[in-house]
């Protein structure tokens, strides 16, 4: 059986590599020659927009599925016209816009910070009476890892940000959308992600809340199960993923990333698909989220989704520190991802696994000093909650 994959990074990567243990066989649609995935499964080279290659690639599919949440819609569609398509394109369709994304999460009374409509610049200074400030000005499509984004803290934010704002995102004015989305900064205690699936019988699991850091707008560090984590914050996560998955009746893995402040969750954005705060699941979890959201397309049961432990994630971005180093680290798994080092670019990660959330600190304390760099996140997350602030 094969199963066909849009986008061919790494998230495609660990899901093949999860799926051959299954007895499957993956194929990859990707524009990028470069993808890592053509090292262990067929691909296709081609745009998304180029019909006849997503032919040739459905022929024969059990179904598809995507790693990378800016696949063309249109291709979604066009495929599922061919072959079961799981999670379903509407899935893919809202993620890609901010302000549908929240507009979706408000429809079924899931909190979020306020926000509003920005159609231009024109119209940028009711949007900032109505929210305040501070506030963060974000593209409502394509932007991602904090690219697309400005902070308005002053008057003067807001006058460059209109000078900056690109008025070329004409894509959206199309549509009939607004291009930008302009929401309440939230001071936020921490970010907070779940990670759940569900299944083609409407089975349903949830792993437990992880704890993110990140720094330029990349995610450098996830520790799960987060630690400190009360009972009804993990069940209003819960809560809010049942919320989309019957909305849009959904096939896969689901990922939302939460701000969290004063015990109260406001969601923040969704993935349809695995995600980079569950790579820890590989190792930390009974069943690895690569692996359930494979079940959970195929229409198999689901696996356990409980912790072993307690689990640190860093992902190494830019730059990979010396293998042997790594794996002389007791309880390090290293997973590195075949791509060309580039400032900013996910490049692997290490997942560091401890019998308690008590021990994980104490084991990554003592990891080498690559790992304890600014950027890296670990230093401040390991700091006591009271020193640390929502920036
Ligand atoms: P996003 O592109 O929406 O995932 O935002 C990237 C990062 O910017 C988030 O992970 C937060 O750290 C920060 N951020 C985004 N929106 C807000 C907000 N409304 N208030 C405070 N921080 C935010």
């Amino acid at each position: 059986m094969t199963i066909g994959i849009l986008g061919g990074g790494q998230l495609g990567y660990m899901l093949a590599l999860a799926g051959y243990p299954l007895g499957l066989h993956f194929r990859f649609f990707d524009p990028s020659p470069e993808a890592p995935v053509g090292r262990i499964a067929s691909r296709v080279t081609a745009e998304f927009s180029d019909q006849f290659a997503l032919e040739k690639f459905s022929n024969g599919l059990e179904l598809v599925t995507y790693e990378f949440e800016n696949v063309a819609v249109t291709a979604a569609r066009y495929l599922a016209e061919r072959v079961p398509v799981f999670p379903p394109p509407a899935a893919l369709e809202i993620a890609q816009d901010r302000l549908r994304e929240k507009q979706l999460f408000q429809d079924l009374g899931i909190a979020t910070t306020e926000f509003a409509a920005v159609a231009s610049a024109n119209v940028l200074d009711p949007a900032v009476k109505k929210i305040g400030l501070p506030a963060i000005l974000k593209t409502c499509r394509m932007g991602y890892d904090g690219k697309g984004q400005w902070l308005l803290r002053t008057a003067e934010d807001v006058a460059r940000a209109k000078q900056e704002m690109p008025a070329g995102v004409s894509a959206a004015h199309a549509h009939n959308e607004a291009p930008f989305i302009l929401e309440r900064f939230v001071p936020f205690d921490r970010e907070l992600s779940v990670l759940a699936v569900r299944g083609r019988t409407g089975e349903t699991a949830f792993y437990p809340l992880v704890e993110n850091h990140h720094r330029g707008g990349i995610l450098r560090l996830s520790l799960a199960p987060a630690p400190r984590l009360d009972p009804p914050v993990q069940r209003a996560a819960e809560d809010a993923a049942r919320r989309v998955f019957e909305s849009l009746q959904y096939v896969g893995v689901l990922a939302i990333e939460f701000f969290e402040k004063d015990g109260r969750l406001l969601a923040n954005e969704m993935a349809p698909r695995v995600h980079n705060s569950g790579h820890w699941t590989i190792e930390g979890a009974v069943t690895s989220q690569f692996e359930n959201h494979l079940r959970a397309v195929m229409g198999l049961p689901l696996g356990s989704t409980s912790a072993i432990g307690s689990s640190a994630m860093l992902n190494l971005i830019g730059d990979v520190p010396d293998s042997a180093g790594v794996l002389a680290i007791r309880d390090a798994h290293l997973h590195l991802y075949g791509k060309s080092p580039r400032a900013g670019r996910k490049l692997g990660h290490v997942t560091l696994r401890a019998g308690s959330s008590e021990q994980l600190a104490s084991r990554l304390a003592e990891l080498p000093g690559f790992f304890h760099r600014p950027e890296s996140c670990l230093d401040s997350a390991l700091a006591p909650v009271a020193s640390r602030t929502g920036s």
